[in-house]
């Protein structure tokens, strides 16, 4: 016992933790966090660092919010777990303030994350369909470089080959089309990117057979597989008008997107008159501090569940889901991002920022930088006319160099076609002008490094 208290925790970490998405390293040397205030964290050496990931893009009011604590613990004093079988008082105070978010009509089943909210919804498309004499309308729709999720449905939708490869996710009745992405068109065109990318929906939609198409699922704003997202609201304002022609329900995943990480409450607001049938959050929803995921769906769908006595009930729960200190934790994470005005916010520092980040386009390898209120993608690429993505080597240099300097960005894990050669950068909504000011200039400071070294071969 003596022995192992004295050993590091970088040391028992060799031993005991499996990381994810990492390799092993046998004299790898992680980074360990041990405490944080605001959008900074200290690793157990005592480094400081600025998280410009928000975590997993969760962590959006920053860490040591008094108030979300304080809400945690008076729930557990009062009310420590009880299942939505039942009900409980936070679970439907919450569920009718996200109903009021999404403009009314919105029925929620809570879930424990991203992953079952959108398995959730996937379940919730098929039962409605086949109750609602549509037996066959089976397969869900999603979009190439989209992340829905790790559990074997949600990975099925989730269009990272990599992420896939090695565990035979051939779960049948899933199918992809390609995203909006200017910047490398599947379409060939600039200009006419977003309406080929909604009409290629249309014409999936009939190959299959739009008698078997139970739904099509998409990021408003694809985050983890490049921050990639139409150029006009055409995109949305198209799929929406596909989905209803062929009774197609439109499920929107929100989880990164939502509550205020692009400059307005959901993502899907950035499209005139766009709306989704089902919506799913998560992480922005409890801002990181408990985990919880939620299924909002339209009452026009919930009808079919209500319907024939007890037969057309959603078998479907999980222990966890809709926890109650998870659900006090979202209403007050609603709160104070109302309250703080944190969404304008967002929207008024994201020109500021975005014009400091274009600038980084004068570097020999920086390819195009994109993204919408506090989430952005910096491609990386070997040659700007052949767009060539640069090393893989490279890229991790240019990441380990930010964190050399205390800063944490991220980069998508998918290398099919383009490589993981996006830089993701989501700060927490709360940042300081001074802690972007950081951000800006530590990316300055790598890239100038970077453009040296590429010059002296
Ligand atoms: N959808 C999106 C868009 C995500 O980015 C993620 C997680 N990165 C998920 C779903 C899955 O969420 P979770 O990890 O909470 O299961």
């Amino acid at each position: 016992m003596e022995a192992e208290t004295k050993r590091s925790y970088s040391e028992k970490d060799q031993d005991y933790l499996w990381h994810g998405m990492k390799p092993y390293q046998a004299n790898g040397t992680p980074l360990i966090a041990e405490s944080g205030k605001g959008s900074w964290f200290t690793d157990t050496a005592g480094k400081r660092y600025f998280d410009g990931v928000s975590g997993l893009w969760c962590l959006n009011l920053g860490h040591g919010q008094e108030e979300i604590i304080e809400a945690a613990a008076n729930q557990m004093k009062s009310l420590a777990y009880f299942p939505l079988s039942f009900g409980h008082k936070p679970a439907i105070d919450l569920a009718e303030k996200l109903s009021e978010l999404l403009g009314g009509g919105y029925r929620s089943f809570f879930a424990n994350g991203g992953s079952d909210a959108n398995e959730t919804a996937f379940k919730i498309a098929r039962q409605h369909h086949k109750q609602s004499g549509n037996p066959e309308k089976t397969k869900i729709i999603s979009r190439y470089r989209a992340y829905h999720g790790n559990s074997l449905g949600a990975l099925a939708a989730t269009a990272q080959a990599n992420r896939k490869i090695k565990y035979d996710v051939n779960v049948p009745g899933f199918v992809h089309i390609p995203p909006p992405y200017a910047y490398r068109s599947s379409f060939g065109s600039y200009e006419e990117d977003d309406l080929r990318a909604a009409e290629y929906l249309e014409q999936t939609i009939l190959w299959e057979g739009a008698e078997t198409v139970a739904a099509f699922i998409m990021e408003p704003i694809i985050s983890g597989g490049g921050v990639i997202h139409p150029q006009s609201d055409i995109y949305y304002k198209k799929v929406r008008e596909i989905c209803t022609r062929y009774n197609v329900l439109l499920i929107l995943d929100e989880v990164v997107s939502g509550f205020g990480r692009t400059g307005k409450v959901f993502g899907y607001m950035h499209g005139d008159g766009f709306f989704p049938d089902i919506i799913t959050l998560a992480k922005g929803l409890t801002a990181g501090y408990l985990p919880l995921g939620a299924t909002c769906v339209h009452e026009s769908i919930y009808q079919s569940f209500k319907t024939n006595g007890t037969t057309n009930h959603f078998r479907h729960i999980s222990t966890y889901g809709g926890h109650p200190a998870s659900c006090a934790v979202a209403l007050k994470t609603i709160e104070i991002i109302e309250r703080d005005q944190l969404v304008n916010r967002v929207a008024r520092l994201e020109q500021t920022i975005l014009r400091k980040l274009h600038a980084l386009t004068s570097y020999s390898f920086v390819g195009d930088v994109r993204g919408i209120g506090f989430l952005y993608g910096i491609e990386l690429v070997k040659d700007k006319q052949t767009k060539e993505p640069l090393s893989d080597e490279t890229i991790k240099t240019i990441v380990a160099a930010c964190q050399k300097k205390g800063l944490i960005i991220g980069k998508n894990g998918d290398t099919v076609p383009s490589g993981g050669n996006v830089l993701i950068i989501a700060p927490p909504l709360t940042s300081t002008e001074d802690d972007l000011t950081f951000l800006v200039k530590t990316l300055n400071e790598v890239f100038s490094e970077t453009d040296k070294e590429a010059s002296s071969y």
